[in-house]
């Protein structure tokens, strides 16, 4: 009843393992649906790869984490006062592995009263404003965080993507030193800036203006999803049925466009399978024109993300929970009940039923 994410094990361990080493100090950032394959799975291959910390997106996915992997757990999504109960449920039995970050002043307050002596690192807010201190509020941060009694064990900043990055994270760089936040921890630990989305030669770039501080990337996608050539979504062929043009069929008792075949395949809205636009036709001479060579978009039809017979399917109807309804005209070869069948996916949107790693 599968959809199943299959991996080439070597070579998926192979890419991994040569990310890690041209990425000095990785962080691997392990969060959602496990970019496809699962937190669980992340949590063992970040202590296989040697890396001392791994950052999870939120304090709940510190369940699927801390007892598959041993170092330090950093927490992307800034502590928040109106969290706090949920948090110290979800940090469970050690927390002191867990490291806090902080983006607004009114939290770290609210943070010590919880958590006294907490682990944090004070994010600069970036081009993304999503979270995180501007340059005045860096410096008043990192005062009123030490009379908190919290320790400081840097900062981060979340870049957007692409070009312009660098000179973003050189400007925020400034601000944090200006902030005191590269100074040396008390046990004589060099402060740490963790960064996302610069590249290993931008990075290293920075390393060298920098050297007071310990710049770590902070990667997900490149790691985990990077060779996707390693990566084959796969569903199954659950059923079939001829069925001749007027036949009604489906939820909503549609009727069959044409004769053809209803493939019935693993993989539904719960897998996170969506439907998508219809390929084309936005205007009536278009349409008209796809009509007139019978495509399935003039009908109303929408190209699946399923591969049968070498080309992309239409969907029957919207897809349902667990299965898809798809259409095959005649003259398409049907597989067989059982056949797998290709499926282009999202792998950081998709709840696979299992991961195969050769
Ligand atoms: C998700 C996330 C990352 C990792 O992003 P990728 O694009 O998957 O490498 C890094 N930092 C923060 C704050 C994030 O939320």
């Amino acid at each position: 009843m599968s959809l199943v994410l299959h991996v080439d094990g070597p070579r998926w361990r192979a890419h991994l393992r040569a990310t890690a080493e041209v990425r000095p100090d990785l962080i691997p950032v392990i969060k959602g649906n496990g970019y496809g394959f699962g937190n669980a799975r992340l949590a063992r291959k970040a202590g296989w790869l040697g890396a001392d910390t791994v950052a999870v997106g939120t304090y709940q996915e510190i369940a699927d984490v801390r007892q598959r992997f041993d170092g330090d757990l950093a927490v992307l999504t800034p502590w928040r006062a109106f969290d706090a109960d949920a948090v110290l449920t979800a940090i469970g039995p050690d927390p002191d592995r867990v490291v806090h970050t902080v983006g607004r002043l009114a939290d770290l307050d609210a943070l010590a009263a919880r958590l006294p002596g907490a682990r944090i690192v004070l994010e600069r807010l970036t081009s993304m404003k999503r979270h995180g201190f501007t340059a005045r509020g860096l410096r008043e941060a990192t005062r009123a965080a030490t009379e908190a009694g919290l320790r400081i064990e840097g900062a981060s900043l979340h870049l957007p993507m692409g070009p312009g990055n660098l000179a973003e994270a050189a400007d925020l760089l400034t601000d944090i030193v200006a902030a005191g936040l590269a100074r040396p921890s008390a046990d004589g630990r060099p402060a740490t800036v963790t960064v996302s989305h610069l590249r290993a030669e931008e990075l290293r770039g920075l390393a060298e203006q920098y050297p007071e501080v310990r710049l770590r990337p902070r990667i997900g996608t490149d790691l985990w999803l990077g060779d996707r050539g390693a990566l084959t979504a796969r569903a199954r062929v659950l059923d079939r049925h001829p069925v001749e043009r007027g036949e009604t069929f489906g939820y909503r008792r549609r009727r069959v466009p044409r004769t053809g075949t209803l493939l019935v395949v693993s993989g539904g809205t719960a897998h996170g399978i969506g439907l998508e636009a219809p390929t084309g036709a936005p205007d009536l001479r278009s349409r008209a024109v796809s009509v007139a060579r019978g495509g399935l978009d003039a009908i109303g039809l929408a190209r699946s993300p399923f591969t049968v017979a070498g080309a992309a399917r239409y969907f029957a109807e919207p897809p349902h929970m667990q299965a898809s309804m798809l259409y095959l005209p005649p003259g398409v070869a049907v597989p067989e009940v059982g056949e797998e069948i290709d499926v282009r996916v999202r792998f950081t949107a998709t709840w696979f039923d299992r991961v195969e790693v050769s």
